[in-house]
């Protein structure tokens, strides 16, 4: 099961992986840290961790509860 890790302690909310996210209205909510809302729609492009500028976000797609 595909999942997303955000270090919260190295993001700085500047929404660039939300700008770049071609789901971004489904998948990302930026507050204070990045989230996320909801994966099924996510098609692992990678963009949002190749834009990250702190290098804070881990596409991991074979997650522990497959
Ligand atoms: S691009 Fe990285 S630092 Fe910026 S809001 Fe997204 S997760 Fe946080
Ligand atoms: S991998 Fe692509 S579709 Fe998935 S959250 Fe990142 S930018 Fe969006």
């Amino acid at each position: 099961m595909l999942q997303i890790e955000i270090d919260e302690s190295k993001c700085i909310a500047c929404g660039k992986c939300y700008e770049i996210c071609p789901k971004a209205d489904k998948i990302w909510k930026i507050s204070n840290v990045a989230h996320i809302l909801d994966l099924r729609y996510c098609h692992v492009c990678t963009l949002c961790a190749m834009k990250c500028p702190t290098d804070c976000i881990k596409i991991i797609r074979d997650g522990p509860k497959d």
